[in-house]
């Protein structure tokens, strides 16, 4: 898990020469770097695109923080990581101010540098190798998802953190490969979006997940479900029309259904995503913000979009225990959901330990590995019954 190209912006040619040889043993392919602001940005200009980019704030030429401002007006898509000797809450305010920005922003590390710091923004921000090792999707298994029965909701359980209840299911889509096997559904979702299939795939999915849902109870009460929807949808606008037919066909009402949207890509996101997103609302589905901190995070983006729900990032939960600038945005995720009165989900828990510090946080609910892996439906309904098992040292929140 690691970067491939950093661009590392310092005055200090003895920092610089320490810090490279770090972030090279820290994983990242390759390193540049640049004296100042202004060589930084000429590098840029020049086409040189790195993955992400180091900078120090106190420098004689185009500062730290002019560097940030230049790069949200150029929208530089990388990821940014400031490494300072300034105060501490100096660096935290250039941070917030490079995130108000659009700013991808990863974390901040006073100086000096050590390999542990550096290591644990990057566990925490480099992207998953993941991707890479799934194996591309194949176009022919694609049509059979979406024409022939091929394409199969998991569901995982959402489970409170206040009574260990599952409370709600995320409906996960897997590929049909053989008639055993399945595929990840991320290199399908992205071929679906490329061919203009992605509205196909999420209808054949919703239909799916309809059917069985209606199917689910626990403690009496209708199971409500969740389901991705791909950021392209939202440029259509008959898209909450059709989706509710789809959930209706099945038999099931809207608000029993929540629709999850990736918050990575909210730049993408354009004034007919909102039209479509409120409308999705009317109808009666609830919806969620998904990936929460992974993207362009800014509370007055999230203010302006009708959400009911926010789900923070695996990578934030991850980071929790261990990292100081994951845990600084779970807390302020947490405060900004219940200032907005939006329900909020911590994704990817996996310990007891990550369990205990996240409900003592106010977290409302919890998936993860932890409490139940996503699995077809019929082992969902039996997970149903018998409830997830909360091991003994999980605190149930007061
Ligand atoms: P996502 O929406 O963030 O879904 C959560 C992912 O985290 C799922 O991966 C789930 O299996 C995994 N996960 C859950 N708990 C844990 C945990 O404790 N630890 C770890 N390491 N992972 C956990 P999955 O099923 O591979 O799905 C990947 C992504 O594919 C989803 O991420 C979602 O963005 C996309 N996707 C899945 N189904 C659909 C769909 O029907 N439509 C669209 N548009 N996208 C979908
Ligand atoms: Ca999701
Ligand atoms: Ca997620």
């Amino acid at each position: 898990m690691s970067y491939a190209q950093a661009l590392m912006v310092d005055d200090d040619p003895v920092f610089r020469a320490l810090a490279e040889d770090m972030v090279l043993d820290a994983g990242v392919q390759a390193v540049e770097t640049a004296d100042n602001g202004l060589e930084a940005l000429a590098k840029l200009d020049a086409g040189y695109a790195p993955d992400i980019l180091i900078c120090d704030l106190n420098m004689p030429a185009h500062d730290g923080v002019s560097l940030i401002r230049s790069l949200a007006d150029r929208r530089f898509p990388g990821r940014v990581l400031i490494i300072s000797g300034e105060e501490p809450s100096v660096i935290e305010t250039v941070a917030k101010l490079a995130r108000i920005q659009g700013l991808n922003i990863i974390g901040s590390i006073r100086k000096p540098l050590t390999p542990e710091a550096l290591e644990a923004v990057f566990a925490r921000s480099a992207p998953a190798p993941k991707k890479a090792e799934l194996a591309p999707a194949q176009p022919s298994l694609l049509d059979a998802a979406i024409n022939r029965g091929g394409l199969h909701p998991f569901f995982q359980a959402k489970v409170s953190m206040a009574t260990g209840a599952i409370t709600g299911a995320e409906a996960l889509a897997r590929i049909a490969v053989t008639a055993t096997e399945f595929a990840n559904p991320v290199p399908y979702v992205e071929l679906a979006e490329r061919n203009n299939r992605i509205d196909d795939l999420t209808l054949a999915l919703t239909h799916a997940v309809a059917r069985h849902a209606k199917s689910f109870f626990s403690a009496g009460k209708p199971l409500p479900v969740s389901i991705n929807i791909s950021p392209v949808s939202l440029q259509r606008r008959d898209f909450p029309d059709i989706l509710a037919e789809a959930v209706q066909a099945a038999g099931l009402p809207c608000s029993q259904v929540t629709l999850e949207v990736t918050e990575t890509r909210f730049v993408e996101y354009g004034p007919d995503a909102l039209e479509v997103m409120s409308r999705m609302r009317i109808k009666g589905f609830g919806l969620s913000v998904d990936d929460f901190g992974t993207g362009y995070s800014n509370i007055d983006r999230l203010q302006m979009y009708p959400f009911t729900e926010l789900k923070i990032d695996q990578s934030f939960t991850r980071g929790v225990l261990t990292d100081a600038f994951a845990r600084a945005c779970v807390e302020t995720s947490v405060r900004l959901a219940k200032e907005l009165g939006l329900k909020i989900v911590a994704e990817g828990v996996e310990t007891v330990e990550m369990w205990n510090y996240l409900a003592n946080l106010g977290i409302d609910e919890a998936q993860g590995y932890l409490m139940a892996k996503p699995m077809p439906s019929g082992e969902f309904l039996k997970l149903l019954e018998r409830g997830v098992v909360v091991p003994s040292a999980v605190a149930l929140r007061a």
